[in-house]
């Protein structure tokens, strides 16, 4: 079962893994963007891992939902909403349960995800976050590490797209070529999940005996 402390943890592994990787997102937000999408979410993980350390919310949808009301109001790119509305919702298809199993989880991402493409109007295949999110979503049903996995090859998958959504959308044909920045991050959103998921199944052994 996932509580209120597993999504604290998640979304403070997102917070470092986005601090971690926020120069390559902000590269990639360059030649198709403004270059600001590294910034952007250091600036929202940043004060979400505050925040929750702050308030310590004890439900799943509590956390998520204060989460994504702080990813709104502290980053000024189009990702701020869309992510905010991606745990917001989440959190409200929670309730206010104490605790939540995987498949239930899995449910409420998956209106996480819709509320996303509602509010962007984007698809799969439009070269956005959602490249990434939807086959991440897709696989959870399966296991976290597959979700992972899929997230990410969503995100590479996006190099050949042309852009029909977003900033990258006013360079058509340019745009092909290129990563998509949000998918590249949405896919460090899934792969915390799974680093989360592996700590607290125990399962990170393989990790634990690795001094490379
Ligand atoms: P901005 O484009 O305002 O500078 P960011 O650079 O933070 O915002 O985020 C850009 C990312 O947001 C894109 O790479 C894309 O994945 C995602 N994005 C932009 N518009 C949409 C949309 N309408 N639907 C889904 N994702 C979008
Ligand atoms: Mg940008």
């Amino acid at each position: 079962m996932l509580d209120a402390d597993f999504f604290r943890r998640w979304l403070t592994v997102t917070a470092a893994a986005v601090d971690r990787e926020a120069e390559r997102l902000t590269q990639l937000d360059s030649p198709i963007g403004d270059a600001d999408h590294g910034s952007n979410l250091k600036r929202g993980f940043t004060a979400v891992a505050a925040v929750l350390e702050k308030e310590a919310p004890d439900t799943p949808g509590a956390v998520l939902i204060l989460a994504g009301r702080q990813l709104i109001s502290t980053v000024g790119g189009a990702s701020g909403p869309l992510y905010g509305t991606l745990l917001r919702r989440t959190g409200k298809a929670l309730g206010d349960a104490p605790e939540v199993d995987e498949a239930r989880f899995a449910e409420a991402l998956r209106t996480g995800v819709d509320g996303v493409a509602a509010l962007g109007g984007a698809a799969p295949g439009d070269k956005t976050m959602l490249d990434a999110l939807v086959p991440g979503i897709d696989a959870l049903e399966d296991s976290f590490g597959a979700a992972r996995d899929a997230a990410l090859q969503g995100a590479l998958a996006t190099t050949p797209l042309q852009a029909r959504k977003g900033r990258a959308s006013y360079l058509g044909e340019r745009s092909i070529g290129h990563q998509d920045p949000g998918a590249t991050s949405s896919a460090l959103l899934f792969a915390a999940l799974a680093e989360t998921a592996g700590a607290a199944e125990g399962t990170g052994g393989a990790r634990e005996g690795d001094h490379g």
